[in-house]
């Protein structure tokens, strides 16, 4: 159960709220939700939350309690039941979930000053939200270019500057993530950080939003069980994506599985994401995926854009050009007011 304090609740009665868990087996986690402090009431060894009758009757007369909700899954805060709407989260001037609609657009990495300057007014121009670039950058061979790390992220506010573009760039350990958080909108945690425990508690501290793309090898509950460690942290400001993961399927650099978005719109609150661009690895892909995303009601797009794809130093297969963004944006403004009139709540 999350139990919801009153406002005003005193040291005393969350201490009293707190031995009583405990009488009955029980850790009460205390954090911030929804601008309250809630207790979640978990079994320490499964991690679940009890939701037992006698619990909720044991709950009924204790001062201090605003409400209690019953919740059954394992990540409590992230559950559809926790809230009664769908949330948003802000992502610069628009704010990203129930009802609308984001793109957020641009390089793999920042090679460059003028690379991203010419990215960022071109996917600004055709209607882009925000703005998207690496500059620490995960690469499965060490040899291969990092990012440009501070020198990228300044070139990114440069961007912001011009355009005014909120900026989404990833930080890759708890150790980057003040550095990163000074200069972005929207932290992202890629896929192979997905689990980095540590790492979403870092993220969790802060109150920045975070943009936490699904693991390539996590099931749909894992990647939601991610998830709530930022929210268990006190940060609701979560953007789910949904990037592909790995199967024995080689045409595609991963594979995209789409009933992940309608699923999640009844596991969760939070937005939800697709990221066509890793998920296929094939920029002759993007657009129709896009499309099939926003037509199965995703709140967004993530996508790879290059000014000369094939002269990328990162995901150039897999990037679009500006013309072929332009198309894409145009597509997906038709295909989105059917699809949340199909899907909305
Ligand atoms: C990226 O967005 O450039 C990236 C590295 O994505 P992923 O973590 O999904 O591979
Ligand atoms: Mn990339």
């Amino acid at each position: 159960m999350i139990v919801f304090l009153v406002p005003d609740v005193s040291p005393i009665q969350l201490q009293h709220l707190l031995e009583l868990l405990q009488k009955h087996g029980l850790h009460g986690f205390q954090t911030e939700f929804d601008g309250r402090t809630v207790v979640l009431t978990t079994e320490i060894r499964s991690g679940y939350c009890a939701n037992t009758p006698e619990l909720q009757a044991a709950l009924s007369d204790i001062p201090g309690i605003e409400k209690v909700v019953r919740v059954a899954e394992p990540y409590p805060l992230v559950a559809r039941a926790a809230r009664e709407e769908r949330s948003r989260v802000q992502v610069g001037s628009l704010s990203l979930g129930n009802g609308t609609f984001g793109i957020i657009a641009g390089p793999c990495t920042v090679e460059t000053e003028g690379q991203t300057l010419l990215t960022a007014l071109a996917v600004k121009k055709a209607g882009a939200n925000a703005l998207r670039g690496g500059a620490f950058k995960p690469r499965s061979s060490p040899y291969a270019f990092q990012g440009l790390k501070e020198q990228g992220l300044k070139i990114l506010a440069k961007a912001r500057e011009e355009t005014g573009l909120a900026i989404v760039t990833e930080a890759m350990s708890p150790e980057e993530v003040p550095l990163v958080a000074e200069y972005a909108d929207v932290i992202q945690i890629g896929t192979r950080n997905a689990q980095n425990y540590r790492l979403l508690q870092a993220v969790g501290k802060i109150r920045k939003p975070v943009l936490l793309k699904r693991g390539f090898g996590c099931s749909l509950e894992e990647f939601l069980m991610s998830a709530e460690y930022i929210l268990a942290g006190g940060n609701q400001q979560v953007i789910l994506c949904e990037r592909g993961i790995r199967t024995f399927e080689s045409f595609t650099r991963f594979t995209l599985p789409l009933a992940v978005v309608p699923e999640l719109r009844t596991k969760t609150h939070l937005p939800i994401l697709v990221d066509p661009s890793h998920a296929t690895g094939n920029g002759d892909f993007v657009i129709p995926m896009s499309a099939a995303a926003t037509a199965v009601g995703a709140d967004g797009l993530l996508i790879e854009v290059h000014p000369e794809p094939n002269a990328a130093l990162c995901d150039g297969r897999q990037s679009l050009t500006f013309d072929e963004f332009e198309k894409l944006v145009r597509t997906c403004e038709r295909i989105f007011p059917i699809a949340r009139e199909e899907f909305s709540g």
